[in-house]
């Protein structure tokens, strides 16, 4: 899969390597169909994702060029200076785009997003609020569920809460899209589109003034 990304206005292109994706994250040379079935799905559908490395449950930035830290060249790089960097874990970083909505209440909302330098997209006359996630590998992926957090940041000044039961955030940010027992093996590209797409469209009701135990009705989480 191709990666591009832009930093300080330049253009930067590179194809995921699988032996440095692997050097974090022993799923992806034990079982390659998974593997490929992420990447193709991810390519397909949520193209300007990229695959990065981490440590300790989180991305992990170059800490001179605070670039991301990538799958290239038989280990996990600094994009920029090419630096290899340990990692334990590999994470999908992205926004997922969704419809701003028409109430005045998330209007101001949407003011503060953008006051906060949050970015949106309008096509058609329509605008789309960017939400910035990440998602985490499990190391027993895919037996276990993702696990994909807002930016904390986004939800503080959209006005919502980083943990709270009534808006199904765990901790931090984290989403809880699964039920005990309920997470089903399936690509990452579908989790993202369909749970969490699901997830995004609830709190994006909170944030216009419904009640959580309103908004979250018809999910299909429990
Ligand atoms: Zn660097």
């Amino acid at each position: 899969m191709l990666q591009h990304t832009q930093i300080n206005q330049r253009d930067y292109s590179w194809r995921i390597d699988a032996t440095a994706a692997a050097s974090a994250a022993a799923w992806v040379a034990a079982k390659p169909h998974v593997w490929q079935a992420d990447l193709q799905g991810m390519a397909t559908y949520f193209p300007h994702w990229l695959l990065v490395g981490g440590r300790a449950g989180r991305p992990l930035q170059c800490a001179t060029c605070h670039a991301p830290i990538v799958p290239l060249s038989a280990a996990l790089r600094c994009l920029l200076c090419q630096q290899p960097h340990t990692c334990d874990n590999l994470f999908w970083v992205g926004q997922i785009p969704a419809l701003a909505r028409p109430e005045t209440h998330f209007q101001q909302r949407q003011a503060d997003l953008r006051q906060a330098g949050f970015a949106e997209v309008t096509i058609a006359q329509q605008t789309y609020l960017l939400v910035p996630l990440t998602v985490s590998y499990p190391q027993q992926w895919p037996n276990q569920e993702p696990l994909i957090a807002y930016s904390p940041r986004w939800l503080r000044t959209l006005g919502l809460p980083t943990s709270s039961a009534a808006h199904h955030l765990i901790s931090n940010g984290r989403a809880c899209i699964f039920g005990y027992a309920d997470w089903v093996a399936q690509p990452i590209h579908s989790v993202l589109g369909q749970r969490m797409l699901n997830h995004i469209t609830s709190l994006l009701k909170i944030a216009a003034g419904q009640s959580p135990a309103h908004a979250f009705i018809g999910r299909s989480a429990h």
